[in-house]
């Protein structure tokens, strides 16, 4: 087999360039799409993203409502602003950026937000759907990674797939959408024992642990298709890209594998949600 290196700017591409025609069609109904992005605090890289989100958003004709809240916010004041922006009808999606500062109760703001609105499936709610196969709106990164097994029809029926990492935003929702498209899924966290050993056995792996060049190409099978959700300071990958690289039948780079392709989801997210209540209205 040829060895792939799987391009997440053509998959994002492809993706945003379908949503052109439908924010136009929106914007002849008189609907301008809206995403609300809340950022508390100033970590720079969270700055970074958001931006990021906000840009892209205007580069397909999306409103992008940016909220910036001082560190010192507390849990009820943040609530606030997002029940705020749940009643506002201008706004189709909310995200709230991760990790807010420790002393807020991100769990309980993330499960303030409409389920109507929650375009990065960040509620229990969210998550369950996309757990029981059903969700409009799984967590970008995870939706994401399928776009690419999608677009690059990467086989994954009966397929072994070792996700490492648990979290509620990218660990967990991607092992179930991987069940769901019928792999057998192992999920890996830091209490696994034996990680090179599950992940020999990995027709497709999937890293989500936030540690740089954490997975080493001796780990990994020959043939396998690595996915890297990873992106740690500096531009690098939670792979070694270098060390999977040989092994790999097909491969994320980083930059340019899951991320671009995570934010073009967060846009289809928005215009899905926005032509919802057209729909419904
Ligand atoms: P997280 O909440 O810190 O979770 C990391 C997971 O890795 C945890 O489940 C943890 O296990 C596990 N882990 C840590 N050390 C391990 C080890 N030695 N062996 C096996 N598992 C280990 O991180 P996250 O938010 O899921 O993010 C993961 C990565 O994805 C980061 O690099 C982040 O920057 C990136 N990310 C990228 C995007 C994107 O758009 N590309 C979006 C979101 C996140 P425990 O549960 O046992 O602690």
């Amino acid at each position: 087999m040829e060895k792939v290196i799987l391009d997440g700017r053509l998959v994002a591409k492809n993706i945003t360039e379908r949503l052109i025609d439908r924010v136009k069609d929106l914007k002849s109904n008189g609907v301008t799409p809206c995403l609300a992005t809340i950022l508390v605090g100033d970590d720079p890289s969270s700055e970074t993203y958001v931006k990021m989100k906000g840009n892209a958003c205007e580069r397909i004709g999306i409103n992008s409502l940016r909220i910036h809240l001082p560190k010192e916010t507390q849990t009820e004041d943040l609530l606030k602003v997002i029940e705020e922006l749940n009643q506002d009808n201008s706004v189709h999606g909310i995200l709230l950026q991760h990790p807010v500062p420790s002393h807020i109760d991100e769990r309980k703001a993330f499960e303030s937000i409409d389920i109507e609105k929650d375009v990065d499936g960040v509620t229990s709610t969210g998550f369950g759907q996309t757990a029981f196969g059903f969700g409009k709106f799984p967590s970008c990164t995870p939706a994401a990674i399928m776009e690419i097994i999608n677009f690059y029809k990467l086989p994954v029926k009966g397929k072994h797939a070792v996700v490492v990492g648990r979290s509620p935003i990218l660990g967990k929702p991607v092992s179930a959408l991987l069940l769901n498209e019928n792999a057998t899924v192992t999920t890996c966290h830091s209490y696994t024992t034996n990680l090179p050993e599950m992940l020999m056995q990995a027709d497709i792996v999937v890293a989500a642990v936030g540690k740089p060049n954490f997975i080493k190409g001796e780990w990994i099978k020959k043939g396998a298709v690595v996915l890297d959700a990873g992106y740690n300071k500096g531009n690098i990958g939670d792979v070694d890209y270098e060390g999977c690289f040989e092994k790999a039948g097909a491969i994320t780079p980083v930059p340019g594998g899951v991320g671009p392709v995570t934010i073009s989801m967060l846009l289809k997210h928005t215009v899905d949600a926005a032509e919802s209540t057209i729909k419904y209205s």
